[in-house]
């Protein structure tokens, strides 16, 4: 097993068929520093440094996320994320990304709304900075509109976003179909831009990023002290969890410069989200179906609701589809887990399920993560590793 220095001072070990994605563009691994003895009854004892060696498995917007958490939170750690997709490949890249959120039914609500502060307070303060332009990150107004009266006119995220406020007679003008509606300035988060930007923060800390795709946890056992599993709605199988589902969402980026505002049917189902470079139109939310290719027929039919909120999107140009497969299930899975096999103990975090409102809530989620995974690593520092995990 190939032993490769890490750019944090320890040493650790890859499998033969994990080789590190700078590593295969630069060709500047280092092989050859001392062999590990594995997790079980040895952890640090036969390394030089106390390094806990964290395997963060997925590179969508959790993945990286946590892995630029961790090293914040973790003292003396290396962090290696592996994943078979990266952007621009991931779901979280074909989000829209804006800060609305979505309810989780289990999942208490004062959590939810922590989260989206720590998430919604974090991303502010990069649209203050300069480095928004390079995170893909600013505030975006606009409305939210209802056919009918919501069960909850003032929603538990009021306070956080920017000037919530009911909609004026003369706003809800522009739609005639619509009775209600909520003004306010919310945070937009772009994938494709954002992602590369956690990534590179990921790299300046000193981790590594490696394309593998993962078919069993314990294939990181022992290489790595504790996997974080991120890997949204492969933890089917990764986890053998059954009640993460796919729901399926097209949307069409589309060239119509002139609109700044968004919009955003209550259901969630019809949306129009101007951003840098394009304007997402959504949507759709297909449980159950995993097929990742553009239905024309379902692009039209985007198109002619979205034209109908918003008529100038007729002379839009440049439309292209996208689709994206959200990890949901009845709520986000935060949480330790010991693996045990034979003799062998491999401590995982949990962190995936975030469905429809991923972008809302990462950076809660992904502290949160990095907490648990200190628990994790405090606990094979103790004496008895064991017992506290
Ligand atoms: C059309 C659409 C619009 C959306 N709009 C918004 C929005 O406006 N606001 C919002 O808050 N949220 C939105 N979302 C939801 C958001 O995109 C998701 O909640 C979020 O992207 C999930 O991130 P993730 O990292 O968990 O999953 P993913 O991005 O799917 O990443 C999973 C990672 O795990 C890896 N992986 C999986 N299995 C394995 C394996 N076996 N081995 C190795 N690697 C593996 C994958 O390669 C990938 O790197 C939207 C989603 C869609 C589809």
């Amino acid at each position: 097993m190939p032993v490769v220095n890490s750019p944090m001072g320890g040493s650790f070990a890859f499998p033969q068929s994990l080789r590190a994605r700078d590593q295969l563009l630069t060709g500047k691994t280092s092989v050859g520093a001392r062999a590990f003895c594995g997790f079980q009854g040895c952890f640090f004892r036969d390394r030089r440094m106390d390094t806990a060696r964290i395997a963060v498995v997925g590179a969508g917007l959790m993945g990286l996320s946590t892995a630029v958490c961790i090293p914040t939170l973790v003292p003396r750690c290396s962090v290696t994320v592996i994943a078979d997709k990266f952007t621009p490949d991931t779901t979280s890249d074909v989000a829209a990304g804006i800060l609305i959120p979505h309810a989780y039914p289990d999942t208490p609500v004062h959590k939810q709304k922590q989260w989206f502060r720590e998430t919604f307070d974090h991303l502010f303060a990069i649209a203050n900075s300069a480095e928004a332009g390079d995170a893909g990150v600013y505030l975006v107004s606009g409305w939210q509109i209802f056919r009918s009266m919501p069960t909850e006119e003032v929603p538990f995220w009021a306070d956080v976003v920017l000037g919530f406020r009911k909609m004026t007679e003369a706003e809800l003008k522009k739609f005639p179909q619509h009775v209600f509606g909520q003004a306010f300035t919310t945070l937009k988060c772009e994938g494709p831009v954002y992602l590369p930007w956690l990534e590179k923060r990921v790299k300046r800390s000193g981790g590594l990023m490696v394309p593998q795709r993962i078919e069993d946890l314990w294939e990181l056992h022992p290489s790595f002290d504790i996997v974080v599993n991120c890997s949204g709605l492969g933890s089917r199988q990764l986890a053998g969890d059954s009640t993460i589902f796919p729901v399926r969402g097209q949307v069409l980026k589309v060239q119509a410069p002139w609109l700044k505002h968004f919009i955003r049917d209550g259901s969630g189902l019809t949306y129009i989200y101007p951003g840098i470079s394009n304007v997402t139109l959504g949507g759709t939310r297909q449980k159950g179906d995993w097929n990742l290719s553009p239905d024309a027929e379902i692009s039209r039919d985007i198109f002619s609701r979205c034209c109908a909120l918003e008529p100038s999107l007729h002379r839009a140009c440049d439309i292209r589809e996208k689709v994206g497969l959200r990890p949901s299930r009845p709520g986000i899975r935060l949480q330790k887990e010991l693996l045990a096999q034979d003799s062998r103990r491999l401590p995982v975090v949990h962190h995936y399920g975030h469905g429809s409102g991923g972008f809302s809530m990462h950076w809660g989620t992904a502290l949160e993560a990095a907490r648990l995974v200190n628990e994790c690593a405090q606990a094979l520092r103790s004496p008895a590793p064991k017992s506290n995990l």
